[in-house]
């Protein structure tokens, strides 16, 4: 661009800002919730469950049944392809699952172990980036200290892990969200969860954190299926390496939905008999509602449908905003996911907070510049993750409309120097 049109681009821009300062918004794209439009859709769970007995004539009101109620455990066993003998049903938060898991592996050490993670004087895990900012301050709160891989569309970079856990036996686990990843949207190939699976770790008790909290989130009719790491470890001789986690968190509703812990059945029984020891048994009778609520794993899939049919339109409004108003400058790129909750926008680098600050003073709520990397720290300044699914579409055209402008401006201030 020349210094004149340079000057006019940013003119213009100043001009587009001032304006959306004027309007006086008040928008906020910062957390991948769902939208009360979705909450709606499992309204009947209020009404719920019908009676307190399970299929098996469980009482549920009553203490017991720490793996969960069987009947929900065998639904999403079939939505997550794995066995019922290997999941796990239990409160409301699989974050919370993931934290007792790394509480009790510091503390007790791993099934396959032979001491305490917290006897190590260092434990590390590899974090792919961009990634879900509350696995970052989680592994922080607890010491653990953080490796980054880049995260391809195919999942982790494979063969940059395989080279890290073979060479440092400090490195005792990795995240990974293998569909429809928070918030690059990939998909982790059966390759790469493959080669995961069965590559060589210097710690003999290496974990890796499936968090499937997307499996069943498709924005698009085509579903992706998750790859089968389970089967694919047991194959390859390390059956107790990985851990899965979902919830109904974004399929019912986020504060009282179920998560699921799944596993080899040794690292079940290794997870419930820490489990036990603080509690008798989780909420049933949620557990049954959501039972009565979908009968069947088909009954799961179909109302997933709904809810794309209520966000698909907001993340083909996002796409829209910045091919349009982006399409003509080299100043982004983003992606187009065909799932999960979020948009990943890479800006020029060293402008991501410069953006965000923009739009901020604007009225617009952006998850600051950074967080989808640990310690906060995206070293090109470059990321930012956009979630559309909480505000009503107009008001995501609204937001994507001023982001879009922040964007040009801060290119065009950084082109000038
Ligand atoms: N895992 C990922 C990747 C997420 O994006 C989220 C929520 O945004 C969670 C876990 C939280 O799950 P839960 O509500 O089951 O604790």
């Amino acid at each position: 661009m020349s210094r004149t049109d340079l000057a006019a681009l940013i003119k213009e821009q100043q001009a587009a800002y001032a304006d959306l300062q004027a309007r006086g918004l008040k928008l906020d794209l910062t957390r991948g919730k769902p939208s009360s439009a979705q909450l709606d859709l499992s309204d009947e769970l209020l009404n719920l469950p019908r009676g307190f007995k399970d299929g098996s004539g469980t009482d549920v009101r009553n203490y017991g049944g720490l793996a969960g109620l069987t009947e929900l455990r065998e639904m999403f066993a079939e939505l997550l392809w794995v066995e019922p003998e290997q999941v796990v049903a239990g409160g409301n938060s699989s974050l919370t699952m993931m934290r007792d898991c790394l509480i009790y592996l510091l503390l007790f050490g791993a099934r396959d172990g032979d001491r305490a993670w917290g006897k190590e004087d260092t434990i590390k895990f590899i974090c792919p980036v961009p990634g879900y900012d509350r696995h970052f301050t989680l592994l922080e709160s607890l010491g653990i200290e953080m490796v980054t891989v880049p995260m391809h569309d195919d999942g982790p970079d494979a063969e940059a892990v395989a080279a890290l856990v073979k060479a440092d036996r400090s490195i005792k686990g990795m995240w990974i969200v293998p569909t429809y990843a928070n918030p690059a949207g990939s998909i982790c190939s059966q390759e790469v969860a493959a080669r995961l699976a069965s590559m060589e770790t210097a710690a003999h008790d290496f974990k890796i954190f499936w968090d499937n909290a997307y499996a069943l989130h498709h924005l698009t009719e085509e579903e992706a299926k998750s790859a089968d790491i389970l089967t694919l470890a047991a194959a390859a001789g390390h059956p107790d390496r990985p851990i899965m986690f979902a919830s109904t968190s974004k399929i019912t509703f986020a504060g009282a939905g179920v998560a699921f812990l799944a596993a080899s059945e040794a690292n079940v029984a290794w997870y419930l008999g820490h489990l036990g020891k603080g509690s008798i048994g989780p909420d049933k009778v949620n557990h049954l509602r959501h039972v009565q609520f979908f009968g069947s794993a088909q009954g799961v899939r179909d109302h997933m449908a709904k809810h794309r049919e209520i966000i698909a339109p907001k993340f083909a409004e996002v796409d829209r905003v910045l091919s349009e108003r982006l399409g003509g400058y080299d100043v982004a790129t983003w992606n187009k996911p065909q799932g999960g909750y979020f948009v990943n926008l890479d800006v020029v680098p060293g402008t991501a907070s410069r953006v965000v600050a923009l739009a901020k003073e604007a009225g617009i709520a952006l998850t600051p510049a950074g967080s989808s990397f640990p310690y906060g720290d995206d070293p090109d300044d470059a990321n930012i993750r956009l979630a559309p699914t909480m505000p009503p579409l107009e008001e995501v055209t609204a937001a994507m409309e001023a982001v879009a402008t922040c964007v040009l401006l801060a290119a065009a201030e950084q082109a000038q120097g």
